[in-house]
């Protein structure tokens, strides 16, 4: 259930607090296209990404909020220098200070803390748990990139359909010789 309209402001602000407070989420879906901060990051920008921003009290009652982003952007390896997919499923939770202090004590824990006495501008949230999310040094797994690498495994794999099927036929004939 989104409940988008309820706490989400004509200018794109957030009511965290009152999310937290309420226990309610906000999902919805935003496009790659709009993260600026990422554009250089990413091998292309197309496509989007589902996002759900989950509010909750946590068990010393403080305001909580866990942000979650889902889908897949296009990255470059650096390893062989081409596009690959990279699936990303991230969540972190964030509390919400609402007053310095509160910052000052909840900050010093282990737990994300942020400033949150006013509305929070949820698309540059979501920009924010982007750029946490993506890895330092993308990379295709282990085994999977292409060997020589960037324009010169395009190349190779423009090349190897007929030069394998080539292979097979001279081992058929072998083998009947
Ligand atoms: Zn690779």
């Amino acid at each position: 259930m989104s409940n988008r309209a309820n706490y989400v402001s004509a200018t794109g602000k957030l009511e965290v607090q009152g999310l937290a407070r309420a226990g309610e989420s906000v999902v919805g879906i935003v496009r790659l296209a709009d993260f600026k901060r990422l554009e250089t990051l990413l091998a292309t920008n197309e496509g989007s990404l589902g996002f759900t921003v989950r509010g909750a009290m946590d068990d010393r009652g403080r305001p909580v909020l866990t942000l979650r982003l889902e889908g897949s952007v296009t990255l470059t390896c650096q390893r062989c220098l081409l596009p690959y997919l990279h699936e990303l499923d991230s969540e972190t939770e964030i509390l919400l200070a609402a007053t310095e202090e509160e910052l000052a004590v909840w900050d010093e824990g282990e737990d994300e803390t942020v400033l949150a006495a006013a509305p929070l501008d949820l698309h540059e949230m979501l920009e924010d748990e982007l750029l946490l999310a993506l890895p330092y040094a993308p990379r295709h797994p282990e085994g999977v990139c292409a060997p020589g690498g960037g324009a010169a495994a395009s190349a190779q794999d423009q090349t190897r359909p007929f030069a394998s099927l080539a292979n097979l036929k001279r081992k058929q004939t072998g083998n009947e010789n």
